[in-house]
């Protein structure tokens, strides 16, 4: 039976699980080098130490029953030390090394039979010259490894440019996609269990801002038979990886109503916070029960929902106006527990619900309740 479980990793992803495997009776243990992490203030202990210490990761398997993970980029020593020493670790070392690895995860969805961007893999110049031709121009250079929120990625128009990515790039090796002018970007969030059962949240829309998601509309503005595909494509995929817990697939959508994977995240998604306020059992609940082996939940929407990411600016740690955004009463903040709200950093986010359709109309209401919003220096009042 489980009692405890362990995450790797503080953020506020895992912040999220935690709050909801406490309000379901469990004791969470988090791992992670940054003392009092969003993660670790709600959690009933925090084992400080980084995410590749293997003594720590071991000290994390004894004291728990199951292990799972918050983001990605973790050493994947990390995984295989609970893997080979009996500990249960779910999403596994297999799931891991592919959704790690933009090459490998490009392959692997190819290789389902689900459309994804050209692409090539690049180590030398001899390799931008054949994928230059191969692929053609525009084209987006991105760090195989590591890479998140835009970050390590380099779009290019012509050889010179992508020759001087692969110059910054310094060695590591790369991934040349095929810059595709989709028409918008949407993602499904999916949960699997270890019975093979399989639940979907409908699609979000989401909006980027500079490379970091901005807002998230769900339902996604797109045609039903978009949504039954991206649904068919993310389950095939849940199935192929034999995944067990909450995942995300994000998609481009094209013009011609092509349907594009881009990339898998093996683990809740910034795309699906909407599912705490909009459903009745959210993301990460659904990945406590998936990884506890209770039963799935209903995947539903009760209402529409708009996501807007609070980011901090630099100009102050303290959030003034969310007395203005909540007098919106179907307005949910959330904040993260992160004392510095460094620019562009992730500090918290809220839903807006509403009925019916996403609106050009709703999401103006959205973004004017999102500039009600500032950082400053001076404590808000009460
Ligand atoms: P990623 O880190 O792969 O999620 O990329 C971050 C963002 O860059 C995506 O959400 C897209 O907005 C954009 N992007 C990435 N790959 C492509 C592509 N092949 N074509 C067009 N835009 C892309």
């Amino acid at each position: 039976m489980i009692q405890t479980i362990g995450v790797i990793g503080g953020g506020q992803l895992g912040r999220m699980f935690a709050l909801d495997a406490k309000r379901m009776g469990y004791d969470v243990i988090v791992l992670d080098p940054q003392p009092h992490s969003p993660s670790g203030q709600v959690a009933d202990d925090q084992i400080i130490a980084a995410y590749d210490d293997i003594n720590a990761i071991d000290e994390l398997g004894r004291r728990t029953d199951v292990v799972t993970y918050e983001f990605e980029n973790i050493a994947m020593e990390s995984i295989e030390h609970l893997e080979t020493n009996g500990f249960y670790v779910t999403p596994g070392s297999t799931v891991l090394g592919i959704t790690q690895n933009r090459l490998l995860e490009k392959s692997f969805v190819r290789d389902c039979g689900i459309p994804v961007a050209p692409f090539e893999a690049i180590d030398t110049i001899a390799d931008i010259e054949r994928a230059a031709k191969s692929v053609g121009f525009p084209a987006i250079l991105k760090s195989v490894r590591g890479g998140y929120d835009g970050k390590g990625q380099w779009r290019v128009d012509s050889f010179e440019e992508a020759a001087r990515a692969l110059q910054q790039a310094g060695g590591a090796q790369l991934i040349y996609e095929q810059f595709i002018p989709f028409t918008c970007e949407i993602s499904i969030v999916c949960t699997r269990d270890a019975t093979d059962a399989v639940v979907s949240y409908p699609p979000s829309e989401n909006i980027h801002d500079r490379g970091i998601l901005f807002m998230s509309i769900a339902p996604a503005r797109v045609d039903d038979e978009v949504v039954e595909r991206a649904k068919f494509y993310a389950e095939r995929i849940a199935r192929a990886l034999q995944i067990v817990g909450t995942f995300c697939v994000e998609f481009f959508v094209t013009d011609d109503g092509q349907l594009l994977v881009n990339e898998i995240a093996p683990r809740p998604h910034n795309s699906g916070h909407y599912t705490i306020d909009a459903t009745p059992c959210s993301q990460y609940e659904q990945h406590v029960r998936a990884i506890c082996r209770l039963p799935l939940s209903a995947p539903q929407l009760m209402r529409s929902a708009i996501m807007v990411n609070i980011l901090g600016s630099g100009d102050g740690n303290h959030l003034a106006g969310t007395e203005d955004l909540l007098r919106d009463p179907w307005i949910v903040l959330h904040m993260y527990g992160k004392k510095h709200a460094v620019n562009r950093r992730k500090m918290g986010h809220f839903t807006m619900l509403f009925e019916g359709p996403a609106t050009q109309k709703v999401i103006e209401r959205a973004k004017a309740a999102h500039a009600l919003l500032r950082w400053t220096d001076a404590p808000a009042r009460r």
